[in-house]
């Protein structure tokens, strides 16, 4: 079947929408792949559900080629799985919650865990139907904070999420072996840039857990590389090298001074400098003053939040996304006024640890604080600092906290060069998620030997319809869309830039021949429009390759135009065994 623009569904666009900011947004729209319905919410137009659909193929192929099942559940669910597991209240207002008429609670599938597990538990009682591993490509739903950049970002999405079910850990390893391998092939086909990092597995801890992230200016996760080695991470699961205890006998002595106006890190060195002040015998820089960041936390189910102390080295900010993650499911914010006002013994600009622990407050650390090392700090007073406060002699932590931010040129935790700082976009997740929803399901399962016994699950995510906009943001120039030849919604445009009859006909002849010879045509056929329109559109809507009818057309010429490459004429009766060619690769 040929496509004729003529009749195609579809408006190109000159100006960008006013709310995209990113390219993939702006083309994407412009191009007319996607409209937007409401915020965060698109309709996909025929040119991008072609595109949509491949992607989705290419993600089913490669699932079911590791043994994948496909099956589909509903997005509109039942409240009880997720009572469960208290991710009807966890999920917070990122959750699509509703009532039928009955008044029965229901929410719109953020993800699956809780279905699966489920499932596998009504169906499945012996170890002999295990290992399994389900998957689905569906339509997600987030009420997402900020909706970003279209489809990078939306609060309906399209998602490929599978769980792997194993009854041993080794099961488990090798599912997520092949999820892992999957992925990269998946992406690898899509000619992706990406890079696995690893990523931090958030309160369950412990077990893998890695990210797979496109590379691009505009992505919103910043991920670490290390300069020697394969050491990738994600900024939240990079572990900071801890500093080397010291003996503290022989030390001096803490001291405390009269500091005024070094409120700020930078003035208090200043400060010390002026007066002489040395530590380690030598002049003091911002890495020997000690902040102590005030916060406080939320534990799951508690009523009240507690105060919390962050100690870091003063030459560094904490990063709140490292911070959360790391006291995970814990809820965290900076201590406000009213914490201040409720707490006299917190001065602002002047706290220190000694204050913190004498009043109560838990005080967490950055590794790099360890016994015997000296700092400069708050007194707990105002205009006051001590020097040559001695950690494991004048304070104590209540433990250690990877919360200070990753800095380009920081060691790389496994001792192989330093770390450079990328940005990238999120477009697959692979997680070994244990046992918890299997036991908060009481999924029982009879071993060889009888027994009980508990599946391990992996979950494992693919954003198919991110992978759209990531591949729009990877690939595109000035004029438009570039997309790969196996997901792009034709692979070749054939344009006729002639207002002759014969042209016309000529063009009409060829679409139809490379139709047969099975390449998806897409044919300028507007008979009123002129070629440099045509070309433009061409350009935006990004097929791989063009074929044009154009002046030299009369004697036999065509061109055949390479989207991300060069342009060559061919004779007309070339070009079929040309184009067929190239697309075969
Ligand atoms: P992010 O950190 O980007 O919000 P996530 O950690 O919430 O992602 P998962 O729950 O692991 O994501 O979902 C699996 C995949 O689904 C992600 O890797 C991403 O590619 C995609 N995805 C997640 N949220 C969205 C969204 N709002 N719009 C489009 N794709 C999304
Ligand atoms: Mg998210």
């Amino acid at each position: 079947m040929i496509t004729r623009l003529s009749s195609l569904f579809l408006r190109t666009l000159r100006d960008d929408p006013a709310d995209a900011e990113v390219p993939s947004h702006k083309l994407l729209v412009r191009a007319g792949y996607i409209r937007r319905a409401a915020p965060g919410v698109y309709t996909w137009l025929p040119l991008g559900l072609r595109t949509l659909r491949k992607i989705e193929d290419v993600v089913r192929e490669e699932m079911t080629a590791i043994g994948g099942q496909e099956l589909l559940f509903p997005a509109l669910l039942p409240r009880e799985p997720y009572e469960k597991t208290n991710r009807w209240t966890e999920y917070g207002p990122s959750l699509f919650r509703l009532q039928d008429r009955k008044g029965n609670d229901m929410l719109l599938g953020p993800t699956h865990e809780e279905m699966f597990a489920g499932a596998v538990k009504d169906m499945y009682s012996s170890y002999k139907d295990f290992p399994v591993t389900l998957f689905q490509i569906q339509t997600k739903y987030r009420d997402e904070e900020r909706p970003r950049a279209g489809i990078l970002r939306g609060r309906e999405f399209v998602m490929k999420d599978s769980y792997s079910f194993d009854m041993t850990d080794e099961g488990l390893d090798a599912s997520y072996a092949a999820h892992r391998g999957a992925y990269q092939r998946i992406f690898d086909r899509l000619g992706l840039s990406y890079v696995i990092c690893q990523a931090t597995s958030g309160a369950m801890g412990g077990s893998a857990s890695e990210e797979f992230l496109a590379v691009s200016a505009n992505g919103e996760d910043t991920f670490v590389r290390a300069t020697d080695g394969d050491y990738a991470a994600n900024v939240e699961a990079v572990v900071t090298q801890p500093g080397q205890p010291r003996p503290v006998a022989g030390l001096p002595e803490a001291v405390e001074y009269d500091t005024p106006d070094s409120e700020t890190i930078a003035t208090l060195v200043d400060w010390a400098n002026s007066e002489g002040v040395r530590i380690d015998d030598r002049e003091v820089t911002a890495a020997d003053t000690l902040k102590c960041v005030v916060l406080t936390v939320l534990e799951p189910g508690a009523e009240e939040r507690d105060l919390l102390g962050v100690l870091v080295p003063g030459d560094r900010e904490v990063d709140m996304k490292r911070l959360e993650a790391s006291l995970e499911p814990a809820e965290v914010a900076m201590a406000e006024e009213k914490d201040f006002k409720r707490n006299p013994f917190l001065v602002k600009g002047y706290v220190g640890p000694r204050g913190l622990a004498a009043n109560g407050v838990r005080v967490l650390a950055d590794p790099r604080i360890v016994e015997g090392t000296s700092w400069i700090t708050g007194a707990d007073a105002p205009n006051r600092h001590v020097v040559g406060l001695v950690a494991g002699r004048d304070f104590e932590v209540d433990g250690y906290v990877e919360a200070a931010e990753i800095r380009e040129g920081d060691p790389a935790p496994d001792g192989q060069g330093t770390l450079t700082l990328e940005r990238g976009i999120e477009i697959g997740h692979i997680f070994q998620l244990g046992r918890k929803y299997t036991e908060a399901f009481d999924v029982q399962i009879l071993d060889e030997n009888g027994k009980r016994s508990v599946p391990t699950m992996g979950s494992y995510g693919v954003g198919v319809s991110r992978l759209m906009a990531v591949l729009a943001e990877q690939r595109h120039d000035a004029k438009g869309l570039s997309w790969p030849v196996e997901i792009a919604p034709f692979q070749v445009h054939v344009v006729v830039a002639n207002k002759d009859a014969a042209a016309l006909e000529a063009g009409e002849r060829l679409a139809g021949e490379l139709d047969t010879a099975g390449i998806e045509v897409l044919f300028d056929d507007r008979p009123k429009v002129s070629p440099g329109v045509k070309f433009k559109d061409a350009e935006l809507l990004g097929m791989p390759f063009a074929v044009v009818l154009g002046r030299s057309f009369a004697d036999g010429i065509v061109e055949l135009r390479v989207r991300d490459g060069e342009t060559m004429e061919v004779p007309a009766d070339e070009v079929v065994a040309r184009v067929v060619e190239l697309v075969r690769g």
